[in-house]
């Protein structure tokens, strides 16, 4: 947990604690925002609202608590109930595509699928959006952000089948960042601070920042119960780690297997700017803790996009005071298992020590 500790409670269970984030869906046909898909998303159906009664119970408990929340919503914004109690609160609003134009702060997600329609976002520098790109669209990667130059601040790219891709894959990935990195070359130099995600994360950090699903924030569905993000809860309803209580707040069973710490992999690593999937490290690997080769690989290519793209920006404000990032020769941390750890100290004369053993 980022900066807070849980409190146990009777029941045995941790209850989350002050300075937290929570991500609300509002409905079950709420935008897919990253690695994971929601069948209920594409559904003709009329949505089903979190009850106002409930909402009503988080706003007020995240308010106590000073938890951060962050709405999810559909291609339908919610009954005015629904919405005169969003106005109460401070918060984040991620839509689809569908909502942009209702809700002009919010961060909104983008498929490639649907590049057609990008055209019509107009130019805003303050704006951040979400592209979720599949191995389908990989090649038209670049051409898409190039597309969307002058319409964001910061770009997240989100690759939804990551771990389906194959060796060409890879390498269309790699082709795709080489010019995603010459199109945003010149646009630094021209003095516009845009983030995209892939390129300009790993510059700017020198520890780990992950996710962080499960540790840093937590999701409540509909219903009130608990998951560890959006994914968990679409891809299987019985994974709930808990749930709203009006009076305890989110009670929740804390999983340390999330933890950055139990990830002996990751703590050997430095592609700091990985998300750390923990829902793909789940449905590949069986494992909360241990990504799968692809999640690493790509990783690892941004990582060496970044390094090259520091090169290339050489005395360019502010990249020319960000520190170099070293160059590798491996692709996946799984080649270098004998390395110490980055992150974690361990007793490297000890073997009961370290996690992989
Ligand atoms: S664990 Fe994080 S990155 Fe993965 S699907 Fe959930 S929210 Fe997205």
């Amino acid at each position: 947990m980022t900066g807070a500790e849980a409190r146990v409670s009777r029941t045995g269970q941790d209850v989350v604690t002050p300075n937290e984030h929570a991500l609300v869906i509002l409905e079950d046909g709420a935008v897919p925002f990253c690695h994971y898909e929601n069948p209920h998303f594409h559904a003709a159906a009329e949505p089903r609202w979190m009850a106002p009664g409930l909402l009503a119970g988080i706003i007020r408990r995240a308010r106590k608590d000073k938890i951060a929340l962050t709405f999810l919503l559909g291609k339908t914004a919610p009954p005015p109930k629904l919405q005169h109690l969003i106005d109460t609160v401070d918060h984040a609003k991620i839509v689809p595509w569908e909502l942009h134009g209702r809700y002009p702060d919010a961060v909104v997600v983008l498929d490639a699928k649907d590049s057609i329609s990008f055209a019509e976002l107009t130019n805003n520098l303050d704006r951040n959006l979400i592209l979720r790109l599949g191995k389908r669209s990989l090649k038209k990667c670049s051409g898409l952000v190039e597309a969307l130059f002058g319409k964001f601040r910061r770009l997240s790219i989100h690759l939804v089948d990551v771990e389906d891709f194959t060796s060409s894959d890879f390498v269309s990935y790699e082709k795709e960042l080489r010019k995603m990195r010459a199109a945003l070359v010149p646009f630094y130099r021209d003095g516009y601070p845009v983030e995209v995600n892939v390129l300009t994360d790993r510059m700017m950090l020198s520890a780990m920042r992950n996710c962080g699903a499960g540790v840093d924030h937590l999701t409540i569905a509909p219903d009130g119960k608990c998951y560890l993000c959006p994914a968990f809860y679409y891809d299987d309803e019985r994974s709930s780690v808990g749930a709203f209580d009006d009076k305890k707040g989110l009670v929740v069973r804390r999983l340390a297997a999330a933890q950055f710490v139990r990830a002996p992999l990751c703590t050997r690593c430095d592609a700091f700017h990985c998300k750390r999937c923990i829902f793909l490290n789940k449905k590949t690997t069986l494992e909360l803790n241990v990504p799968s080769e692809q999640q690493c690989a790509v990783a690892h290519l941004e990582r060496e996009a970044s390094r090259q793209m520091l090169i290339d920006l050489g005395s360019t404000e502010p990249f020319r005071r960000m520190p170099r990032i070293t160059e590798l020769n491996y692709r996946d941390p799984l080649e270098c298992i004998d390395a110490p750890p980055l992150g974690v100290q361990l007793r490297a004369t000890d073997p009961s020590t370290d996690p992989m053993l």
